[in-house]
């Protein structure tokens, strides 16, 4: 890996952080985070090109925790993000590596969520607020968010907000800020607009991009396999299955990951061992010992660990936890197909990562295929092939006599021909691990969303992840009501701007917004049948453009059209006059974020 520095210790940060990452078994900075802490640390401002997956949260707040001063519980430090669940995934995030540090308090502000909760807790006071921008002007429009005490800025996923249309609304936020501060920007890509961002706002920032350089690896074939964080070991076992293999280096992020996935494996019943920096030198050498001579084919490593290792019989590197960039994936892959013999790569990706896989595929020059999840009925075909095929060569090569007496034995005296004691025989054999194949992978598993529009998907480890039933229903599948928005052409209003707002505050997923029509000076939407009155109550004062979005149903008429003395009647659904109190939309039930 390209990074010189190898250890958190290198890197200036105090006692309760080096503490929590030694906890979370963070084993190394990712290049994102050894190329930026140092510099957040000093006070510069931050240019990172980097995408989710890199590390990039813990790179900007573990300079920020580093730097806050908690006797002043004004906000000390303000993260913009594109969607509130991004906001409260890096909350936590911040609370995470906050454990150690007593008293700190972050709060997540997004549209949607009671202001009433999010007032009682600004006034308690906060040191670091992570918000979306909608909800972060709201509250600096009522003054009821002080940026006065501000030291640091964070703009994470800087060319989202401007996909969803919020990117002048980060401009004006900055603007609110203190003349003195520290900015970091984040972004997978940096198109125009971001560079006039971070060029109005950032002073003499340091670049940081992570290198994509470009390898070959030519013996190796790479297959990646689309599955959600929480059937990732499921997947894992169904590719141990079916996969013809030697031996088996599995990659995951952190040593605590590689001690519990070698732990979980062995339960599965396939012997595992973890390699990982933590374990002396000499437990290492016996686990790559073992590995080379055939007394052991599955070991889970971390990168540091498994730098340079080389042992030829390794047929497959599984990532099962996705590497920080393409360097480290060719490094990764590199452990197979050694002395020219063919090998396997194979990639567990979240679908949130697969950017990441593109950006692979651009470097290594090579496509990366689609691997379909291993049905359970291929696995259990595998299995009876398995089965049958030991039948064979145990019949071609033991001496078999003394069992061919004793099943003559039990025919003359349980009165049973071969044909059964057989088939009683092989239900024994497979007793501890039945033939037919079973775990907790729906089965449309793999239908699980790519990203809708407007709304990025996160892995489900801070908020539930979206059950595989619901994922089925497509856009078309729901009833809509057209609706008015007083925001129009005039305004510089695109579909985009107008979805994003939508979608992030009032928290309907992007599928769930319809068709958006743009006017002269006002838009229409079509949204779900039966939005909550809150809901729709809080985006009638949502602003795109800066227009107060002022929504209502739309019937069709438009203002200076219509007849006078007509009654202006605003419905939701069918009869009513008002929005319902609360009845559920027809959205995704099991997504507790979108009803929260
Ligand atoms: P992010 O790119 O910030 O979304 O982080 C992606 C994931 O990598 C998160 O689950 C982090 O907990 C994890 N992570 C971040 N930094 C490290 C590190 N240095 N070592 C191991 N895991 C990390």
């Amino acid at each position: 890996m390209s990074f010189s520095i190898e250890h958190f210790e290198q890197l200036a940060l105090s006692a309760p952080l080096l503490e929590t990452l030694k906890e979370l078994g963070y084993e190394a900075p990712s290049p994102i985070q050894a190329a930026t802490i140092p510099s957040m640390l000093e006070g510069y401002d931050v240019l990172g090109q980097a995408q989710t997956g890199t590390g990039k949260t813990a790179a900007f707040a573990l300079p920020i925790l580093e730097r806050l001063n908690l006797s002043n519980r004004e906000p000390q430090a303000l993260v913009l993000t594109p969607t509130r669940e991004l906001a409260i995934q890096v909350a936590e995030a911040f609370q995470g590596y906050a454990r150690h540090i007593p008293g700190f308090h972050v709060l997540p502000i997004y549209g949607g969520q009671s202001m009433s909760l999010q007032l009682r807790h600004l006034r308690r006071g906060m040191h670091v607020v992570v918000g979306t921008p909608g909800r972060v002007m709201d509250h600096l429009r009522r003054e009821t968010l002080s940026l006065a005490a501000l030291r640091t800025v964070v703009l994470d996923e800087a060319d989202e907000m401007l996909r969803m249309g919020f990117i002048d609304d980060v401009d004006w936020i900055l603007e609110q800020t203190p003349a003195e501060k520290q900015v970091a920007l984040f972004s997978a890509t940096m198109p125009e607009p971001i560079r006039r961002v971070a060029h109005r706002h950032l002073q003499d920032p340091r670049e940081v991009k992570i290198e994509t350089r470009t390898a070959t690896v030519a013996t190796v074939r790479q297959r990646y396999c689309q599955v959600g964080s929480q059937h990732k070991l499921d997947a894992l076992t169904r590719v141990l299955e079916v996969e013809d293999a030697d031996a088996i280096l599995i990659f995951v992020r952190t040593k605590i990951a590689a001690t519990e996935l070698a732990e979980r494996l062995e339960a599965r019943g396939y012997p595992s061992a973890a390699l990982h920096g933590d374990m002396t030198q000499a437990l290492r050498e016996k686990t790559i010992e073992q590995l080379r001579g055939g007394n052991l084919d599955i070991v889970v490593a971390t990168d540091v660990a498994a730098r340079g290792l080389d042992v030829q019989r390794i047929s497959h590197v599984i990532n099962y936890d996705i590497p920080y960039d393409t360097e480290a994936y060719i490094h990764r892959i590199g452990r197979t197909g050694r002395a020219g013999r063919a090998g396997d790569a194979i990639l567990f990706i979240a679908p949130r990562e697969l950017r990441l896989l593109r950006a692979i595929e651009k470097a290594t020059r090579q496509p990366i295929e689609r691997m379909p999840l291993p049905t359970p009925e291929a696995i259990t075909g595998h299995r009876l092939a398995q089965f049958k095929q030991q039948i064979g060569e145990v019949f071609n090569t033991q001496d078999l006599g003394f069992f061919q007496e004793l099943i003559a034995e039990v025919e003359r005296e349980q009165e049973m021909n071969a044909h059964d004691i057989a088939a009683a025989l092989t239900y024994l054999a497979q007793r501890e691990r039945p033939f037919q194949f079973e775990d907790a992978i729906p089965k449309d598993a793999e239908k699980e969303r790519e990203r809708p529009p407007g709304r990025p998907v996160r892995e489900g480890r801070i908020r539930g992840e979206r059950s595989s039933r619901d994922s089925a229903r497509d856009s078309a599948d729901f009833d809509k009501i057209r609706y008015r928005i007083d925001v129009g052409r005039e305004h510089g209003a695109t579909p985009q701007n107008i979805m994003g707002a939508i979608a992030n505050e009032a928290g309907i997923e992007g599928r769930y917004i319809g068709r958006i029509e743009i006017h002269d000076d006002y838009s229409t939407v079509d949204l779900p049948d039966g939005m909550p009155l809150e809901i729709f109550q809080h985006l009638k004062r949502v602003r795109v453009r800066q227009q107060m979005l002022n929504i209502r149903r739309f019937d069709g008429v438009e203002p200076e059209r219509r007849r006078p003395g007509r009654p202006k009647v605003e419905r939701l659904s069918g009869n009513r006059e008002q929005p319902v109190e609360r009845k559920p939309m027809r959205r995704r039930p099991a997504q507790p974020s979108v009803d929260s």
